[in-house]
């Protein structure tokens, strides 16, 4: 498994929780579906799918809550205890390794610009006055990871799943 170092910190906007991401995420999805715009509060979500080891907490601790998904699935959202500000999640629509891929939430980062959408997904919902940018994936619902996510994410994301099995065994 290679992974790409990384060192970047982020936190809630209390600064209750600060937390270090070490390695590039394995796809970043920027999500339009009404799910997320209600959730967020604004047009979309911008998470960075990342091993959860490779999300090191620096500072406090999380609190699990769990909201819908299109799915249906639901994912666990862990927020500051304290200002509530989501810092990522898990969802439970992921066969096997659910529980080992956090979502973070992009915005969250002290440079959220460190981290671009690798594709916009549930674009059917998507706000008109966005305008999605040349070059970058777009699906009107979900999409085939197999099909877009670069090799070396697909073997990171067999690693986690073998791992899982080991596991279970
Ligand atoms: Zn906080
Ligand atoms: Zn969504």
């Amino acid at each position: 498994m290679t992974q790409q170092e990384l060192s970047l910190e982020g936190g809630c906007a209390c600064g209750d929780v600060r937390y270090r991401l070490t390695a590039t995420p394995l796809f970043t999805h920027c999500c339009h579906c009404l799910y997320c715009q209600r959730q967020s509060g604004s047009a979309f979500a911008l998470n960075g799918m990342v091993e959860n080891d490779a999300v090191e907490l620096l500072q406090g601790e999380t609190e699990a809550v769990v909201l819908e998904t299109p799915s249906g699935a639901g994912q666990d959202v862990h927020r500051c205890p304290r200002c509530r500000i989501a810092l990522w999640s898990h969802y439970l629509r992921l066969p096997e390794i659910a529980r080992d891929v956090s979502f973070l939430r992009v915005g969250t980062l002290d440079e959220p610009t460190a981290i671009a959408p690798d594709i916009h997904i549930h674009t059917v919902s998507k706000q008109p006055w966005v305008t999605l940018p040349d070059g970058t994936p777009s699906s009107e619902a979900y999409y085939d990871a197999a099909k877009l996510w670069p090799a070396e994410s697909l073997a990171r994301r067999d690693a986690l799943v073998e791992r899982a099995r080991k596991a279970d065994d």
